[in-house]
């Protein structure tokens, strides 16, 4: 196929990339599912055209033809791969502290109680997070969304959660603020901020991870400033575009989250579920009743649930990397494609549960963990991961679109999803602009001063 697109403007061209060895993108918005899924077009010897940092021009290099006069700049990429930027749409990367013990405390096959005990578990993220200022939670933050866009994310979403009460939960958003605008300030990522309800109050006078019954008066009081409180504000001062509601036994019921969805709609906002993590107790068959843009984790997903989400226009999001950390069983992709759903796949970079600082590599495991075939992988992570943050301007390499886009190590763009513990990304393009690597490198807990910049062979001509 030798098809070639232009957006049929006489704009001038900024920049002519060329020597692609292959350039690979889906087509068309919105999500695909099922089995196009899989469909994904491959441009061998492809050359790529940029017009105000968006695509102009994609096609075989043989019939490029210049728009509007010669290309402001050419470079060529020497026989590289070149492939959409990704989208994560499932990060917890805003956190102090740090989970180390715990993780240490696991591997010696210590009990979750015990470790609960010992003052770890989600609470000890929640007592540390809760105690920080936006500008120490921003400048903790920096360099995992660094580790993040170097592994290709060029749009992130970034969920609040770990505050525990309304000022808490604002100041983790406004971290999320201060970092965007540090982004934007360095042409680096996109971020979006999520508000997530994550837990209730903690039972009294316990360590342990229970919550309050529904029909406990910390509870409902809590509830009641979530909707009252938490979500105006967070709308008001425009810190959260959505709002996501952890539905679990130990978490939020579908009644309580149904409430929280009603008042984050009459806010203007957008809706989305953690579900299907440990139980299944209704959380899908809400997400596709509320028209939410992704239901995430789906590992104790069965049939019921698979066809709804197969029936639905809710994205299907997975998150290998809490089934690879915790040694659990991974969430159905195959059946969830299979069955014609339309799946995404995210880090879900966390402290406790998914310390994946790589989302090219949450692409790989969604191959070797979920069943994801590789044109499905990269799928999931551009377009269809695009949609469940409600994007329809990025993921994909076609006219018009966000030129985000990544040059790979390799001249096969399968690298993409085979490489374990390196890094197959050479370059990131943000908005037509190579981003400039200037970030420390990521740790759990603080970060260590190394210079990451990778040189890379280019020729400008
Ligand atoms: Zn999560």
């Amino acid at each position: 196929m030798t098809r070639a697109i232009t957006t049929g403007l006489a704009t001038r061209t900024d920049l002519l990339l060329t020597g692609i060895s292959q350039l690979v993108t889906a087509e068309g918005a919105p999500a695909r599912r099922g089995q196009r899924m899989g469909e994904l077009r491959v441009i061998p010897d492809a050359a790529l055209a940029i017009s105000a940092g968006r695509v102009q021009w994609v096609g075989p290099a043989r019939d490029w033809l210049p728009v509007g006069g010669a290309p402001a700049r050419e470079l060529d990429l020497g026989g590289a791969a070149v492939v959409p930027g990704l989208i994560d749409p499932h990060t917890h990367t805003v956190w102090a502290g740090d989970r180390l013990a715990d993780f240490e405390a696991r591997a010696a096959k210590t009990s979750y109680e015990e470790i609960l005990r010992a003052g770890g578990g989600i609470r000890s993220t929640i007592r540390s997070t809760s105690a920080e200022m936006p500008r120490e939670l921003a400048r903790l933050a920096a360099p995992r969304i660094g580790a993040l866009l170097r592994s290709g994310a060029t749009t992130i979403e970034v969920k609040s959660g770990y505050g525990g009460s309304t000022v808490a939960e604002l100041t983790m958003l406004e971290a999320i603020s201060l970092l965007s605008a540090e982004q934007r300030a360095h042409h680096g990522a996109r971020l979006l901020a999520t508000l997530l309800i994550h837990l209730p109050p903690p039972a009294r006078s316990s360590t342990r991870p229970s919550a309050p019954p529904p029909e406990s008066r910390s509870r409902q009081q809590f509830l009641a400033r979530v909707c009252g409180e938490l979500i105006p504000a967070a709308a008001r001062r425009s810190l959260a575009s959505a709002v996501d509601v952890f539905v679990e036994r130990e978490a939020w019921t579908v009644a309580e989250a149904e409430r929280i969805f009603a008042t984050a709609r009459s806010c203007g906002l957008a809706v989305k579920l953690h579900s299907d993590q440990f139980h299944s107790i209704g959380g899908v068959t809400l997400a596709v009743r509320a028209g939410a843009l992704s239901v995430d984790h789906l590992e104790a997903a069965d049939e019921e649930e698979i066809r709804a989400l197969a029936h639905s226009q809710t994205i299907a999001t997975l998150l290998p990397g809490v089934s690879l950390h915790l040694g659990l069983p991974a969430a159905p992709g195959r059946r969830l494609i299979d069955a014609g759903a339309a799946v995404a796949v995210g880090t879900d970079l966390n402290p406790g549960s998914s310390p994946l600082f790589s989302t090219a590599a949450a692409l790989g495991l969604a191959v070797r963990m979920n069943g994801l075939t590789l044109q499905e992988a990269l799928v999931a992570g551009t377009v269809n991961a695009a949609c469940a943050l409600g994007l329809s301007d990025r993921g994909r390499l076609e006219p018009g679109c966000i030129a985000d886009f990544l040059v790979l190590h390799s001249s096969d763009w399968r690298d993409l999803v085979y490489v374990m513990g390196a890094n197959p990304v050479a370059a990131v393009w943000i908005q037509g602009r190579r981003w400039k690597d200037d970030t420390r490198r990521a740790s759990t807990s603080e970060h260590v001063g190394i210079s990451s910049d990778e040189p890379q062979a280019e020729t400008v001509r």
